[in-house]
């Protein structure tokens, strides 16, 4: 047996979690470990630092997260735990997960982020903050106010260090781990390991044990992968030819340079295309804007650099569209994880000129997969249409009649189906709007995207509000759970930074869109 076969073979009964963790995983509905979890779990049970190299979608969350709560003293009100992050979108995500996963333990876990109110932050931690997940800018902040102390934090996760370097916080992050006991555990956890987070681990870790996620492991089974062979002069038109047809959702279209983003993104605005840039020349103000519009659907076409993308958990990206063909497997794994989240279908379609067909069959051989030449979708499913399964009692129907997709293809799309883009009031279904009273007068009705189907209740919408979205209870007048999707109304002037601290973040597992309704 190979050690990739024994480590899918372990249990979470197997790694030797407390019952009250495992009665929460079991109620979340995990399954297995993952592979990352698997391997780092022990290790920090054991009391070992760990590298972890792996991506958002790994499961990183769970593989530090579950062994830090199980040490923690809830008796001792100190500051125990904390988790540094690069950005506040997933300081919110990593609290939501933390809190699910300590469902059973008597453990508070406050997040502090910019972009919110400081004195309420201030005022959580004052209320007992067993774990602090934070963004490192606040953190500095709360600590140069005295609002926190970490001479009792024996554990310390650095969360996307890669990112963190990216943004140019390393040196707090330095300064932050100086402040925190020597004898302390710490957890790294990146996607890549560049020389300074290299150096940080050696001057700051002791004796880690290195934990990599193969490419292999990341690949998901859902992603078809193609690939399109094209001058480099033609690639503009050949890119929009392929984006007109396959309609996306969303898609995010990699290049390799700052300034070869920001040249197609020129050039795609000027032929019409709703398009927008992320990339290091932007300044975080303009990244953060760009990446709420693209979470929230306010755009449909995204290009980035590999740096830049990172840390961007978008459940609604259908394709991944290498326009430079990214210069290693492991980034290529990484940027076409970008689609087929959430147990979704995704296409990633990497462009090649001639003379980088050597670099593709390099890919290929790495990742294991099967990357076939790009066909139109009208002619792709003509290859791939399986033979339609038959109900009972029916007799075939006549080719005519036949859906212009694949069977199989509509019956799992029927599963996971989305409301459309337009959201409420537009093409959704008609049993929402007729149901759904007018919002209280000054609050106002937002739509989630889930409901009963996906076994949210109310009180886990309400959790999230209050948790997530760091709402009292009375700004929320309503909660209204759907099968398929559901309702809360919120006082008028939170509507906005509910919508930001929840949309594209996870509930119960699920990612979770959230808008305001239109009427
Ligand atoms: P993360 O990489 O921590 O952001 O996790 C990605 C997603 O995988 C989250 O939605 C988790 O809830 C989910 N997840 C984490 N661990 C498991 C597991 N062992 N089985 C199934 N889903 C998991």
């Amino acid at each position: 047996m190979t050690e990739q076969e024994q480590t899918e073979e372990k249990l979470f009964k197997d790694l030797g979690l407390s019952p009250e963790i495992q009665q929460a995983i079991d109620e979340i509905g995990f399954d297995k470990p993952s592979p990352i979890q698997a391997e780092a779990i022990p290790e920090l049970l054991a009391g070992h630092d760990v590298i972890g190299q792996a991506q958002t979608g790994t499961g990183k969350t769970a593989a530090f997260g579950l062994p830090m709560l199980q040490y923690l003293d809830p008796a001792n009100d100190e500051v125990q735990a904390i988790v540094l992050t690069p950005t506040r979108e997933l300081c919110i995500q990593v609290t939501q997960a933390l809190r699910s996963y300590a469902e059973h333990l008597d453990i508070e876990i406050v997040a502090v982020f910019g972009g919110a109110p400081i004195r309420s932050q201030q005022a959580q931690l004052r209320s007992g903050a067993h774990v602090v997940v934070a963004t490192v800018g606040r953190m500095k902040d709360l600590i140069s106010r005295r609002s926190l102390v970490l001479t009792a934090a024996r554990f310390v996760v650095l969360d996307e260090a890669d990112e963190m370097l990216d943004l140019g916080f390393i040196e707090d992050v330095e300064r932050i781990l100086r402040m925190c006991p020597s004898g302390r555990q710490t957890a790294l956890f990146s996607a890549t390991m560049p020389p300074p987070i290299k150096r940080l681990a050696d001057t700051f870790m002791y004796d880690p044990v290195t934990i990599s996620i193969t490419p292999k492991t990341l690949t998901v089974d859902a992603i078809e992968q193609a690939f399109v062979e094209v001058p480099g002069r033609a690639k503009v038109d050949k890119l929009i030819e392929v984006v007109k047809e396959e309609d996306p959702e969303q898609a995010i279209l990699f290049c390799r340079t700052k300034i070869g983003a920001s040249r197609l993104e020129r050039d795609l605005k000027n032929r019409g295309l709703d398009v927008k840039a992320l990339h290091g020349d932007l300044s975080q103000g303009v990244r953060d804007g760009v990446m709420l519009a693209f979470k929230n659907h306010r755009c449909k076409l995204l290009v980035a650099t590999d740096i830049a993308a990172r840390g961007l958990d978008v459940d609604h990206v259908t394709h991944v569209i290498n326009y430079d063909i990214p210069n290693s497997s492991e980034t290529y794994v990484h940027r076409i994880g970008r689609t087929g989240r959430a147990g979704r279908t995704g296409r990633a379609i990497t462009f090649v000129t001639p003379d980088q067909r050597r670099d593709l069959e390099q890919i290929k051989k790495d990742v294991k997969a099967s990357i076939s030449e790009w066909e139109k979708p009208e002619d792709r499913i003509e290859h791939a249409r399986p033979p339609r399964r038959k109900r009972r009692g029916e007799q075939p129907a006549p080719l005519d009649d036949q859906p212009a997709v694949a069977v199989e293809e509509v019956e799992e799309f029927d599963e996971v189906v989305e409301v459309p883009l337009e959201g409420p009031g537009g093409d959704q279904p008609e049993t929402a709007s007729d149901d759904i009273p007018d919002a209280r007068e000054g609050a106002v009705k937002l739509f989630v995207n889930r409901g009963s189907r996906s076994d949210i209740t109310e009180e886990d919408l309400r959790w999230a509000l209050r948790e997530g979205a760091v709402l009292s209870d009375d700004q929320i007048s309503d909660v209204r759970v759907l099968e398929r999707f559901s309702f809360v109304e919120v006082d008028g002037d939170v509507a906005e930074k509910t919508v930001e601290f929840l949309d594209g973040t996870k509930l119960k597992g699920s990612g979770i869109r959230v808008e305001i309704a239109r009427s």
